[in-house]
């Protein structure tokens, strides 16, 4: 059986080891960490800055103990540090800085993402000592947790109006900070929702106290006595004890690069549905690689919890002899924000023209469940579906944190998988009773508004 060794120890790596042990319980399957903290949810990092998740070890999937438990050989503190693909060995640099070498017979590569902070001045010669934060993995969570534990912070700015801002802008609203959030395109959530929908995101951000300024950009970030000082374009500045930047990620692929692996869009490993890079018996998954998108049928790079695991499970079997197939991402997604829930999947309207569709997006208000039934709450659904076609191509979705719209959300990504018309949607036979739904459910009175805005009446 092959000896199988993984760098990196979260979504992908871990699943891809879970998987290939799963398989074969003899494989020998080693993952290299780079930290001490492997399968970590990062996803909820926001829960227990706010304190709903009041002890970080509680964020693990599985306990070190479970991951040993399922066989596999985990190196913690060990960073790989150079692939020698002819001799079939990764160099790594262990606990103490130790030097040391393990051979393998198939490699997975699963390094994830980094911060990818905009150019601002002072953001590379103040760290999170000084109340300036990025964040990504567990060490940095700790770094932030320490610092508001043991400082006076009352004011924070946060630089990056994406879901993890908006997250860990609810995240240290609920910890007390008064907090300003900047994003320097018109609009929240830029790469998800439509502006007529970020407008409701950035209206329950300021009914929860958070002053939001969208178009700033800011330009450098410096220390003003024992504060912080973020200064914008303008003159506009802001003092805060505070600054967290979260404006994207970029892959981590530097290693695969090195090691002559092709790498693609965005500089991330390129790979084929398999899982496969450019270099034989050697794997990628999860952030750091290419992620096949189902509807556009080529590869995009959307960093995702959801892909990575599935890809890393892909990984796993394939490395050990498999022919799984990646079945591809739609980047389905979803962010609660206080008590508003927006969504997302498939392709928005700018992104399907630049594809060669032929686009046209349809805004419905709908309740979430009958109105005579107390607590009925109204969603707002952008449909968006190719005119020629019918093709369901996207749909985006906001409302209250009671009307489920991440499961909603989930019937239009099933239906995009299985690219459905649109109208199609209105033919599954979804579920129904007065206080939780419709006899149309609302993603299917949305899909109607489609297809009565594009049908011709007959003459
Ligand atoms: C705050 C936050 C919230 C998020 N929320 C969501 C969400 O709600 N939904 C969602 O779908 N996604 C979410 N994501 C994204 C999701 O967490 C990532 O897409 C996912 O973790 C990617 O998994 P990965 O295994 O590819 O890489 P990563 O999680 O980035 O892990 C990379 C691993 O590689 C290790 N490593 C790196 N370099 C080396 C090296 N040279 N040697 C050895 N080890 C190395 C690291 O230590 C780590 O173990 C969130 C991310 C963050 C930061």
């Amino acid at each position: 059986m092959p000896n199988l060794v993984i760098i990196g120890g979260s979504d992908a790596g871990i699943e891809a080891a879970l998987r290939a042990r799963e398989l074969d319980p003899i494989t020998d399957a080693t993952v290299l960490v780079a930290d001490q903290y492997p399968n970590f949810s990062i996803c909820g990092i926001p829960y227990h800055v706010s304190g709903e998740v009041p002890d970080w070890r509680d964020l693990a999937h599985r306990r070190v103990e479970d991951l040993e438990a399922a066989g596999m050989r985990l190196l913690l503190d060990h960073r790989a540090e150079l692939i020698e693909v002819a001799d079939r060995r990764v160099r790594y640099t262990g606990p103490n800085g130790h030097e040391g070498a393990i051979a393998y017979d198939q490699l997975l590569i699963a390094t994830g993402a980094v911060p990818q902070p905009p150019p601002i001045a002072g953001l590379h010669s103040l760290g999170p000592g000084d109340g300036v934060h990025m964040l990504h993995s567990m060490g940095d969570t700790l770094a932030l947790t320490s610092y508001l534990a043991e400082h006076q912070v009352t004011d924070a700015v946060i630089v990056g109006g994406g879901y993890i801002g908006l997250e860990m802008a609810e995240a240290l609203v609920t910890r007390g900070l008064r907090l300003t959030l900047l994003e320097q395109l018109p609009q929240l959530l830029p790469r998800t929702l439509d502006p007529q929908l970020a407008t409701h995101v950035e209206a329950e951000l300021g009914h929860n106290g958070v002053r939001v300024q969208t178009s700033t950009a800011v330009r450098s970030i410096e220390q003003l006595n024992s504060r912080l000082q973020a200064h914008g374009e303008g003159g506009r500045s802001w003092i805060c004890d505070l600054v967290l930047v979260v404006t994207g990620v970029k892959p981590d692929s530097d290693l695969a690069a090195k090691a002559g692996a092709r790498v693609g869009i965005r500089d991330a490993i390129a790979v084929d549905q398999r899982m496969r890079t450019s270099i034989d018996d050697v794997w990628a998954a999860g952030d750091c690689a290419e992620t096949y998108h189902r509807l556009l049928a080529t590869n995009t790079y959307l960093p995702l919890g959801t892909p990575a695991h599935k890809q890393g499970r892909v990984a796993g079997e394939n490395a050990l002899g498999g022919h799984r197939m990646f079945a591809g991402s739609l980047g389905t997604q979803v962010v609660r924000v206080f008590d508003l829930v927006a969504a997302a999947t498939g392709i928005r309207c700018d992104e399907a023209v630049q594809q060669g569709f032929d686009p046209v997006t349809v805004e419905s208000e709908v309740d979430d469940h009958k109105a005579y039934y107390p607590g009925a709450t109204p969603i707002r659904i952008r449909v968006t579906g190719d005119k020629r076609t019918h093709r369901l191509l996207g749909a985006q979705l906001i409302g209250r944190r009671s009307a489920e719209i991440a499961k909603r959300v989930d019937i239009y990504a099933g239906a995009i998988h299985h690219r459905a018309r649109v109208d199609e949607i209105c033919d599954l036979d979804l579920s129904y009773t007065p206080p939780l739904g419709s006899p149309w459910d609302a993603v299917q009175a949305a899909a109607r508004a489609w297809t009565k805005s594009v049908t011709q009446v007959p003459s």
